[in-house]
């Protein structure tokens, strides 16, 4: 059995689900295979049990500096609705079993071993190579990898980073494509508060019922379609696969054209969007609401902030009795579409199999890059190559049932990140 099989195995049966967490656990299990491969390791806690490794090749001399990011917490696993134990670690056939195969134990496997490997080999780059398995990003409650950008800066601040988030090979007309998210979607919730007058349910005429108000203006959010904008991951991703880049209102039907996989790629990304999922009016029932308040889950593109949401609604919705408050100050990242980490992959890609490119895409969720993105200025992808796994069965089954990896897609990680370190810290 191959080195990165066993240690996934064994990250597997380790129960990291966050809450609790409890990542110590996975970090001291790190920590013991990297250092027996002379690795230098540190665990940073903010609280003993959700502890989080940082690994350090260092460099030679001052060249550029490399992160493998990664989170070792996982998500919940309901045992009745799987085939095998979540916290298993079967070896299946040619497949690894288990919650975290995927998101994202089978990536923090294929970092260590990639170190690891290069360590016994004696290799050192001219810049730091650093491994962080951080705690804490299903949740995100400061125990993770935004605490460690905050309290330990020096320790997780590099120059490129390798994250989760990208990697899927689809095809697009008859070309493999292997994506790489170079940017994120981020949400950046609302609050939209509606007023009126309260009164007596018994006499609806003399009050103004702020909820009937707030069922206007939702249905009408509900036919509101942002502008279409060309982004440059979308500029990039069409370059890449077609060569022709399409006008902003003609980028679906282009995606399209490239088939399911393509569009799916493209949709989330051509503007931002805007979805009521909550609603909160009168806490009585024989009291007509004197105010509404609807929560909307908004996701900004990369480079969007919050006031452009703002404005597009207010612009959509016209004056009115009502308000918009944002609820956290968050917007979408974005890394750069070129430069030594994007030729490592790209390169990569063209040595493993020479029909297919590489093209960058953005998560239409966000991992933790945006951290490393907003305090650095890292250049940080989403790039864990998987050329075995099916791009659709593989999306169903993160954070669901039956989660599993192929064995030679970790294989295939390995020989990517130990690519990338040699490319990248030359
Ligand atoms: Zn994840």
């Amino acid at each position: 059995m191959t080195e990165v099989v066993d240690l996934l195995r064994r990250l597997i049966r380790l129960d990291t689900t966050n809450p609790p967490g409890n990542e110590t656990a996975a970090a001291e299990l790190l920590r013991g295979y990297l250092e027996a491969a002379g690795v230098e390791c540190r665990l940073f806690a903010r609280v003993p049990e959700r502890a989080n490794l940082v690994a350090r090749i260092p460099g030679r001399g001052d060249g550029p500096s490399l992160a493998f990011l990664s989170h070792t917490d996982v998500v919940l696993a309901t045992p009745s609705e799987w085939q095998r134990d979540p916290f298993g670690g079967d070896l299946v056939g040619d497949e690894v079993w288990g919650r975290g195969a995927l998101d994202m134990k089978g990536e923090v496997a294929a970092s260590a071993v990639a170190m690891a490997t290069l360590a016994r080999e004696g290799w050192r780059g001219s810049g730091d190579l650093v491994f962080v398995a951080a705690a804490d990003e299903e949740v995100g409650d400061g125990f993770g990898l935004q605490w460690l950008v905050e309290v330990a800066p020096d320790a997780v601040r590099t120059d490129y980073a390798v994250n989760e988030g990208g990697g899927e090979r689809i095809v697009c007309g008859d070309r493999p494509v292997y994506l790489c998210s170079t940017g994120e979607k981020m949400s950046s919730p609302f609050r939209l508060l509606v007023y009126g007058r309260s009164g007596h349910a018994s006499l609806p005429g003399i009050a103004d019922n702020a909820l009937v108000k707030a069922a206007g203006l939702v249905a009408r959010l509900g036919e509101f379609r942002a502008a279409p904008q060309l982004i440059p991951e979308v500029d990039g991703f069409f370059r890449a696969v077609s060569g022709e880049v399409p006008a902003p209102d003609e980028l679906l039907p282009a995606a399209a054209r490239l088939g399911p996989a393509a569009l799916e790629v493209v949709e989330p990304l051509v503007a931002l969007t805007v979805s009521p999922t909550k609603a909160h009016a009168s806490d009585k029932r024989n009291v007509i609401p004197g105010s509404c308040e609807i929560t909307l889950d908004i996701r900004l593109l990369p480079g969007q902030k919050p006031e452009d949401a703002e404005a597009e609604l207010r612009g959509f919705l016209g004056p009115g009795d009502y308000d918009l408050v944002n609820l956290e100050r968050s917007g979408g990242t974005r890394s750069p579409l070129d430069g030594p980490l994007w030729d490592a992959v790209a390169g990569f890609v063209e040595q493993e199999e020479p029909a297919a490119v590489a093209a960058p895409a953005c998560c239409p969720g966000f991992t933790d890059s945006h951290w490393v993105r907003e305090a650095f200025g890292t250049i940080a992808y989403g790039f864990f190559p998987a050329r075995a796994m099916d791009p659709e069965v593989g999306a169903r089954l993160v954070h669901s049932a039956d989660e599993r990896v192929p064995v030679s897609d970790l294989e295939l990680g390995v020989r990517f990140l130990r690519h990338a370190a040699q490319a990248v810290c030359a």
